[in-house]
């Protein structure tokens, strides 16, 4: 069963229908008026409990089931009303759409960027030859290696582009290295 056919097997399209348009029951239906176009003679509007549809009979004459009343009458996209009927019918939605995935790569990818960098400068402050007078610095301040480590305390070369040109030498800010490039 996909997810939005367990959503509508736990929600009563009557009951959703009958938040904002009065209905009444016309057989094993119910009819009200349609709450998409001007209609107030004739009841045109219909839900079928059976199939779990609706219909207007009248001007606009659409139909659908209960997604397509929910993102017709809040004016939503299929992704905001999936996520609203899911929250109401008690139904977790794991499975995360392709744009989401897509999101998430790409802030893993920065992350993961970032984290590189962090570690680049950290090393060359640990074991640059340029970095002792840093280093020195540092100890004369008396933090010791644990602070050094969990602040990761880092060391940037004389240079506008030694990181960029670094992670460049190595093809991939994946994986660390030192001396650069090897
Ligand atoms: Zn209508």
């Amino acid at each position: 069963m996909t997810v939005t056919e367990e959503i509508k097997s736990r929600l009563d399209i009557v009951d959703v229908v009958s938040e904002t348009v009065s209905l009444r029951r016309s057989g094993r239906n119910y009819a009200g008026f349609c709450p998409f176009h001007h209609n107030t003679r004739t009841p045109s509007f219909f839900v079928f409990p059976e199939t779990q549809t609706w219909r207007c009979f009248g001007a606009c004459a659409e139909g659908g089931d209960l997604f397509s009343f929910v993102m017709k009458k809040e004016g939503w996209e299929f992704k905001e009303t999936l996520k609203n009927l899911a929250q109401r019918a008690g139904v977790t939605l794991e499975e995360a759409d392709p744009l989401d995935r897509e999101t998430r790569k790409a802030h893993n990818k920065q992350a993961g960027l970032l984290q590189a960098a962090a570690d680049y400068f950290h090393q060359l402050f640990l074991y640059a030859p340029q970095a002792e007078t840093a280093r020195r610095y540092v100890a004369g301040r008396s933090l010791n290696e644990e602070t050094i480590e969990a602040f990761a305390i880092g060391f940037a070369l004389d240079s506008w582009d030694a990181c960029r040109s670094h992670f460049n030498m190595q093809g991939t800010a994946t994986r660390n290295c030192w001396p650069p490039g090897c």
